[in-house]
């Protein structure tokens, strides 16, 4: 029996764990958490505890297919680089976009982005953490000039506040949560606020729950800006050092917010309770404001994300122990794929497409004179565009947009009649793959083999338990073939995982001592990392340089941040209501989001028994004076009608919904509940600076 540390590959936290193999034919492997890894100390939640009954051939991709014929590898491979080549010849390449993941690893993230930004030359690639954590990266960039979560776990645990903001941690992060509630046994004097519209599981915690009403959170935070200036609790001397934009920022937040009982009618609160939050604040000096989907997947999630982040600047906590502005991600690797620009508006290594010196640097590294020099399309806009015809090939990797983008009906009329759809995933019957005219078999998890970096900026490896399942590849082989055969032979020469880990990591150190080192995410040493040490290599936190061979625990502990002048910035926040309001045709607001025992869209959870046994089919959960005016029995069926399209769900009566507000978990597809599908009724509203979808408020 052989043991072997990896990581899970569910959420954010990025628990390690020990898998012990004891059969590799069958796929036979005991999972238990990794006691030494610095994320969870051994411990694991239902999901990733279960991983081990997930590993089986059921329902894997495992050979190569053209329209459904099953093919070899070479004419697979073949046949997408000519037809993509043919495509960008005759229609150029912003015909073209890929589609991909924070499921994929560093190393196939890498690979996918230096194709399509380097040599096909658009920035059409864009990822599914677009509707995860697109608006915390702008909320980062805008204040800090890099996006640099600040914070890390023991935050958590040497706080004396903890707010949670639109985050259920308690099912969505249930490691990290479990750390809170830990440190809140033993530390009486820690409190923790929840700020949600729902009464959710994490309330169980809770000292103060803020049902807030939906979309109101910049106005509350404004509020908090306000009351720290009013009572003299702001750190003047940090904000004179260190940041710039405060004035402005406070006078709007002043203008907006008004007294505490006007933030507390406007966002449906009582005074009590607003006036308890505004003085917890402004009196712990050790704060963590933790925020997530609730906050992100928003019409105006940047600037909440902003209004959060200015209240942390104004007391100067920021890169302190127990404090800082968090935000959690939610996959295993969203992290690891901004720190190669996974996303349609970066470039590697953190430098900006919209900067011609971080272009020419880029293409001078990869050796590319046709290396995209403008933003590409974010994932709505994509899928619009492939509505339209404008892009005619679509590569996807590793997701199911068919199900898990807003106005999702729309998604899949785009992919029936779109020239060529391609999907590389290692699941072979989602409603993506259905569409696809190619399908070409990724390795899964037990096969990966990789890093991925977690929501406290930790780089840990994925190793393989078994070898590849069929015909199964790694998505970096895969597109580095692809590339290959379009003509770009030397620069995608990979012989592992290790050799593109290096370049990702000597890319990143590239004349990085220039610009008085405003990007000192160097990761040198890694440049010149050995297989030997690439396989044994332990858990990091990012960034990784001369001065911090062990890591950074902690960012901007000298106040010094990545803006030109290296001080923070405030931002000035108008609060703004979501952008379809409900109305007398559709007089609900739709909240979604996820169940504390299944993932995504549930190809791997849906395997275990015991994950699909905590809530077997789609419901809805609604107040009981609303079910009673609709004549809504439990169990019984509602359909649930937006203006984009419609769902049935299982009626869950349920007194901590919001009247006028309900609440379905977004993991149902077509194949599991041919009707549970939630992304065919959410609105395709995006946030105009991160283009992120307001997922959370539907008018239905
Ligand atoms: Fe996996 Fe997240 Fe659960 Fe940890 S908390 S075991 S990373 S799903």
């Amino acid at each position: 029996m052989n043991t072997i540390k990896t990581t899970c590959p569910y959420c954010g936290v990025g628990c390690g764990i020990e898998a012990t193999v004891e059969d590799s034919t069958t796929h036979r492997v005991t999972i238990k958490g990794d006691s030494t890894h610095p994320a969870n100390f051994g411990k694991l939640c239902s999901k990733g505890a279960t991983l081990g009954d997930t590993v089986s051939l059921e329902n894997r991709l495992l050979y190569p297919s053209i329209h459904g014929q099953r093919v070899d590898w070479d004419s697979a491979l073949n046949h997408v680089a000519a037809r993509f080549n043919e495509i960008i010849e005759k229609h150029g390449p912003e015909a073209v976009a890929f589609y991909v993941s924070g499921q994929l690893l560093t190393e196939d993230y890498y690979v996918a982005n230096k194709l399509m930004k380097g040599f096909i030359g658009t920035a059409n690639i864009d990822t599914n953490s677009r509707l995860c954590m697109s608006s915390a990266v702008v909320g980062y960039k805008r204040a800090f000039g890099a996006d640099t979560v600040p914070c890390n776990y023991e935050d958590l645990e040497l706080a004396e506040l903890i707010l949670l903001v639109g985050s259920n941690a308690a099912w969505c992060h249930p490691i990290a949560f479990q750390r809170i509630r830990k440190a809140k046994e033993n530390n009486p004097n820690l409190k923790v606020v929840v700020i949600d519209p729902r009464a959710t599981a994490s309330c169980d915690i809770a000292d103060l729950h803020l049902p807030v009403k939906p979309g109101m959170d910049a106005l509350l935070f404004n509020g908090i800006l306000a009351h720290l200036q009013q009572n003299g609790r702001l750190d003047q001397a940090y904000i004179d050092d260190h940041t710039e934009g405060f004035a402005a920022a406070v006078s709007e937040a002043q203008h907006s917010a008004g007294s505490i009982e006007q933030v507390a009618s406007a966002c449906g609160l009582s005074s009590a309770a607003v006036g308890t939050l505004f003085d917890w604040f402004a009196h712990t000096e050790k704060t963590v404001t933790v925020y997530s989907q609730g906050i992100n997947q928003s019409g105006s999630g940047s600037d909440k994300c902003n209004a959060i982040i200015n209240c942390h600047l104004a007391t100067g906590r920021i890169g302190k122990p127990g404090m800082g502005p968090f935000s959690f991600t939610g996959q295993p690797n969203a992290m690891g794929g901004r720190e190669v620009g996974g996303l349609a508006n970066t470039l590697a290594a953190h430098m900006d497409l919209d900067n011609p010196e971080h272009v020419d640097r880029v293409s001078r590294f990869w050796g590319s004179d046709k290396i995209a020099d403008k933003q590409g399309l974010k994932a709505v806009a994509m899928f619009d565009a492939i509505a339209a015809g404008q892009i005619k090939a679509v590569w996807i990797m590793a997701t199911n947009p068919v199900v898990s983008m807003p106005d999702a009906d729309k998604v899949k009329h785009a992919l029936q009649q779109c020239e060529l759809v391609v999907v590389s995933d290692c699941i072979a019957n989602t409603d993506t793959a259905q569409l696809a005219h190619v399908l070409l078999p990724a390795t899964g998890w037990s096969e990966k083999d990789g890093t991925v970096t977690n929501l406290e900026r930790r780089i840990s490896r994925q190793r393989p338990l078994f070898p590849a399942s069929g015909a199964a590849r790694h998505d970096w082989w895969i597109i580095s073939q692809v590339a290959q055969r379009m003509g770009f032979r030397e620069a995608f020469n990979y012989a592992s995982s290790a050799d593109v880990f290096r370049e990702h990591a000597a890319l990143s150190a590239f004349e990085n001592d220039t610009e008085h080192q405003l990007r000192d995410f160097n990761l040198s040493a890694f440049a010149r990392i050995d297989q030997h040490d690439f396989d044994a290599l332990q858990p990091v936190q990012w960034p990784v340089s001369a001065g911090h061979t062990a890591g950074t625990a902690r960012m901007f502990a000298d106040g010094q941040y990545f803006t030109a002048n290296r001080k923070a910035r405030f931002i000035s926040i108008t609060p703004r209501p979501p952008v379809n309001a409900p109305n007398a045709d559709y007089p609900f607001t739709l909240n979604t989001g996820r169940l504390r025992d299944q993932w995504h869209t549930m190809t791997r959870t849906g395997l275990a028994a015991k994950l699909t046994a905590h809530r077997p089919e789609p419901f809805v959960e609604i107040h009981p004076t609303d079910a009673e005016r609709l004549g809504l029995a439990a169990r019984s069926l509602a359909n649930i009608q937006s203006l984009w399209g419609n769902m049935l769900a299982r009626v869950e009566i349920n007194p901590g919904q919001q009247i006028g507000s309900l609440f379905v978990p977004m993991h149902w597809t077509g194949q599991t509940s041919s009707h549970g599908r939630m992304g065919a009724v959410v609105n395709p509203v995006v946030d105009p600076h991160s283009g992120q979808p307001e997922s959370k408020q539907t008018p239905v």
